[in-house]
């Protein structure tokens, strides 16, 4: 009886505008996150949640080639990722002397932003393992470190350009939270089409963290929902960037049929995960602690953002 006459003063004040508690704001644009969708499936703890997860006995990779059709590689058709030689890679890195006197990134006046980029940096501190051994001298690359040196010098040169993006995970002391940050990706209001890129380091096979893989095992792999047809071109600009920006190996597009990975299976757009060289493998790992590699994947990233703000997928 008490509640209800309270609802009644209540209701009395609004009408005689006497409703103090409530502040007069003007109505506030539309939430950048409103209510949640239906929960993405849940992440399985045992499901890679990237490349360097992947388990020799996992189900088969797909790989792909950035120039193919899509139908020619979404088609049952497997087989095992096809490992560079070597000496395929003068050195790992390419000759500066090769590079553009000019950046390549530039967008001309007509440039209008055309999608918005979820941009996720992919671990945290406190993501276990996911380290490279440490070397001699005492340096070590953490692959969340590596991933967000990376993606800070893309954001860097978004804000410059004026790209539209969204940085998916900026806090540092976060674990896997995979559910989270595809959460944040989905539920994000835009009046533009969305797209997800997920940015890693990659490790091969090895004994333990502090063992290097195999020599062989080395280079550039770009990761792609399979079967998605747009994933799939979004990933091949991204590769082809990569590769010619770095002059690492190209281990091309890959996709898994089953158990792929959390960040582009439950993300509700077009979405790829870059790995950007193997911190266990002891050459590439030399040229990804320097800034001038990282500097280069993060600038190849963002001409092939450019590309595809031009372009369309
Ligand atoms: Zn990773």
């Amino acid at each position: 009886m008490k509640e209800f006459l309270q609802a009644i003063t209540d209701i009395i004040a609004v009408f005689f505008g006497d409703a103090p508690e409530r502040p007069r704001v003007p109505k506030p644009l539309p939430p950048a996150l409103p209510p949640a969708a239906p929960l993405p499936p849940v992440a399985d703890p045992d499901e890679p949640q990237d490349a360097g997860e992947v388990q020799a006995s996992d189900d088969p990779v797909v790989v792909a080639h950035e120039g193919e059709s899509p139908r020619d590689t979404d088609g049952p058709e497997f087989e095992d990722a096809p490992l560079p030689p070597p000496e395929d890679n003068s050195g790992g890195q390419a000759d500066p002397g090769d590079k553009p006197t000019q950046p390549p990134v530039r967008p001309g006046p007509e440039y209008r932003a055309r999608y918005m980029w979820c941009i996720d940096a992919g671990h945290g501190a406190l993501t276990a393992g996911k380290r490279s051994p440490v070397l001699p001298d005492g340096r070590q690359l953490l692959e969340y470190e590596f991933n967000r040196d990376v993606t800070r010098r893309i954001f860097e040169a978004l804000d410059r350009l004026g790209v539209a993006y969204y940085n998916v995970v900026p806090e540092t002391q976060v674990g896997n939270f995979l559910i989270e940050r595809v959460d944040r990706a989905n539920r994000l209001s835009s009046a533009l089409p969305k797209l997800f890129l997920s940015v890693h380091a990659n490790a091969g096979p090895a004994p333990s963290l502090q063992d290097f893989t195999d020599d062989s095992v080395r280079g550039i792999e770009t990761w792609y929902f399979h079967g998605s047809t747009q994933g799939r071109n979004l990933a091949a600009v991204f590769q082809r960037h990569l590769i010619a920006e770095t002059g690492f190996v190209n281990r091309h597009l890959r996709s898994k049929v089953t158990g792929q990975f959390y960040v582009l299976r439950a993300t509700r757009m077009p979405a790829i995960l870059t790995e950007n060289g193997f911190y266990n493998n002891r050459f590439d790992l030399e040229i990804m602690l320097t800034d001038a590699f990282r500097q280069s994947v993060a600038d190849a990233h963002v001409a092939a953002i450019l590309e595809v703000d031009r372009e369309g997928l």
